[in-house]
């Protein structure tokens, strides 16, 4: 199937750190040479996290590493007026009202503190399936009624038509938090469809939620997500720890008030991810990285 159009999808709730700018990089490599769209999608419903020297952050390190896209906002302003997901709530609820209507719903009041005295690590047990606690009540998230150990089919990039399980960290994922605005996993899957995305380019540590994510989506009566193609690249470790998670020392603002220039900062990408030779742009990126990543023929 045509790639025709893919997204960064960035969250603003710290700085951009190494491990964003190379799941980027990746996503624009694989763009160039599907000839697909890029999108700048700026993941912002969980508000609570969200700074505005994040979202300019994210700016600021596009424009810094001369990444390019063709369709989102170009700056911050622009980002609010038109971008921001809280513009796009009522194509959430449509989707939550669609689960409901379909009895795939239910309403849980659970504390962190109940999750954890249930799960060492908060998955969760099924507590509220069947206490049929009005939907609507306050202090209360929205979970879906999954199936246990059901079987989710991704298209991936690089081999094909794959089959996992649910993980059972997802089992009765979020759809609605507490707060009442969507979870990640419907939010993002609803704007992939809803932007026409079909080439997905995440960290393996969200190859959990892909899976949730096309779960959830073929529950719904118009799934589009199921035509999209998956790649998820590996994280990139150092010192025993992940990238993505030591965001303080690896902020790329911190690297550039220490001085760092644009063609180190590439240099560094293309360490992590192994590339042959020293690459200092984006076409050097590209060329070496595709040339080090199969493509199943399917
Ligand atoms: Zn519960």
């Amino acid at each position: 199937m045509k790639l025709h159009k893919t997204r960064l999808a960035p969250t603003p709730s710290g700085y951009l750190h190494l491990g964003n700018v190379i799941s980027f990089l990746i996503t624009v490599s694989l763009a160039k040479k599907h000839g697909a769209k890029i999108l700048l999608r700026i993941d912002d419903l969980d508000q609570k996290r969200v700074r505005s020297e994040y979202i300019q952050d994210i700016f600021d390190t596009l424009e810094f590493l001369e990444i390019p896209y063709d369709e989102g906002p170009r700056d911050s302003k622009e980002f609010l007026k038109d971008y921001s997901q809280v513009h796009r709530i009522p194509i959430y609820k449509d989707i939550i009202y669609e689960l409901i209507d379909k009895n795939l719903i239910f309403s849980c009041d659970c504390s962190r503190k109940t999750l954890l005295n249930k799960h060492p690590k908060k998955w969760y047990t099924g507590t509220c399936l069947h206490r049929n606690i009005p939907l609507w009540k306050s202090q209360t998230s929205l979970r879906l009624k999954t199936e246990k150990n059901a079987s989710v089919d991704l298209n991936t990039y690089s081999k094909g038509q794959k089959s996992y399980i649910l993980p059972r960290a997802m089992d009765f994922f979020m759809v609605q938090k507490k707060d009442r605005f969507a979870s990640y996993q419907l939010a993002s899957m609803a704007d992939d469809m809803n932007f026409g995305i079909n080439l997905i380019v995440r960290g393996m540590d969200l190859l959990p939620s892909t899976i949730a994510q096309v779960y959830l989506s073929n529950q719904l009566d118009d799934n589009k997500f199921i035509h999209s193609t998956f790649h998820h690249h590996l994280l990139i470790k150092k010192e025993g720890k992940k990238l993505s998670k030591s965001i303080g020392s690896y902020s790329i603002s911190q690297m550039r008030k220490a001085g760092m220039k644009k063609e180190s900062i590439y240099q560094l990408a293309g360490k992590y991810l192994n590339l042959k030779s020293t690459v200092s742009n984006l076409e050097e990126f590209s060329s070496l990285f595709l040339s080090s990543i199969p493509q199943s023929s399917k």
